[in-house]
């Protein structure tokens, strides 16, 4: 008989906990035992092990944030950690270790995988997107849902008063929930790190004046991914202030998006992932990511999820990018009319 560890680590992901559910009962289906370890990789170094019956599964999955825990725990990239990790797994009897993390994660179970002579699996559970080889990753549709209901609200009060708004979302180094939340949100503009060139500052404070100009009883969002401007949106938020004589608000959604009730896509999205684990563990397969590629479960080698970019999908640059300049083309129609 077999016998199955998982972590979640790195940032949670709403969906994590449909996963570990599905991992759970798919083993059982095919009579392996799952055993858990608190807080990612720390938790297998320190032992921190919790076994997980198929009966404690039954309400997971509608929560958020995750069963198992989850912390960062840089000391793993050291060798003795990776041993220690080992032997951890080996005194339990361990024969595979799934990891449902990001891309630091990722490095880090490809590090395992080194000193370990077991099975190591990742499943992508970010909501920043940001992992090449899977079209979408854990969390990440629900939170673009959360970011949108978000700008959404902000939206009705800032069209109440004509304000302009800055609303700054996750996604790390990635522009994923930037470029969904601007579309789905309607945003006027969005900055996000993939954009060449970067818009500059007068840019900016440009469209905003022309769109004031043309529409000055309406709101102006815009949506701007963290990490990106130094200082902050609320330093962007002041310099824009400043350059257009307009006061610009500056509203940081941080870790609400982390946060809340997995989408039903997203728990799809994991049972469906959790299964095809298991399922890899059964065919022997070590060192891999599951994901997903247009609907199609892949294995996709570790080292390729976060050695390679993932591009931001360029028909959906187009549209944001199009519809933003529209914001220009409906002022040049009232400026000649
Ligand atoms: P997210 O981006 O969603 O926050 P993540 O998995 O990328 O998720 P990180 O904090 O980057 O989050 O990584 C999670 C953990 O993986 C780290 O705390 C560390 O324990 C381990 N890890 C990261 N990079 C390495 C590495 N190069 N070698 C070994 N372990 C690593």
């Amino acid at each position: 008989m077999k016998r199955i560890a998982v972590i979640t680590s790195g940032g949670d992901a709403p969906g994590m906990n449909a996963c570990i559910r599905a991992i759970v009962l798919t083993a059982s289906q095919h009579d392996i035992e799952v055993i858990g370890f608190r807080h990612g990789f720390r938790g297998i170094v320190e032992d921190l092990n919790q076994p997980l019956h198929p009966n404690d599964m039954r309400l997971v999955s509608q929560r958020g944030g995750t069963i198992l825990l989850s912390s960062r725990y840089p000391q793993f990239k050291e060798v003795d950690a990776a041993r220690q990790a080992a032997a951890v797994l080996d005194q339990h009897d361990i024969s595979a270790l799934v990891v449902i993390g990001g891309d630091g994660s990722f490095r880090g179970a490809h590090h395992l995988d080194q000193y370990w002579d077991g099975q190591v699996l990742g499943l992508p559970g970010t909501i920043d997107n940001d992992l090449a080889g899977t079209d979408t990753t854990i969390g990440f549709t629900t939170a673009v849902d959360t970011a949108m209901e978000a700008i959404d609200r902000i939206r009705e009060t800032a069209e109440a008063m004509a304000r302009v708004f800055l609303i700054e979302v996750m996604g790390r180094h990635a522009g994923f929930i930037g470029l969904h939340a601007a579309i789905a949100g309607s945003a006027e503009a969005m900055l996000v790190p993939e954009l060449e060139p970067q818009p500059k500052l007068a840019d900016l404070a440009d469209s905003i004046r022309r769109a004031r100009q043309a529409f000055p009883d309406s709101s102006y969002l815009i949506v701007v991914s963290e990490n990106l401007w130094p200082g902050g949106v609320e330093e962007l938020a002041r310099q824009l202030t400043q350059a257009t004589g307009t006061t610009c608000h500056s509203a940081p959604l941080g870790h609400i998006q982390r946060g809340g009730r997995p989408n039903a896509a997203d728990r799809i999205l994991s049972m469906q992932l959790g299964q095809a684990a298991v399922h890899a563990v059964l065919d022997g397969i070590s060192g891999h990511m599951i994901g997903v590629e247009q609907g199609h479960v892949v294995r996709v080698p570790l080292h390729l999820t976060f050695e390679r970019d993932k591009q931001l999908d360029s028909r959906l640059v187009d549209l944001q990018l199009g519809l933003q300049q529209l914001n220009f083309a409906s002022n040049v129609v009232k400026e000649s009319a």
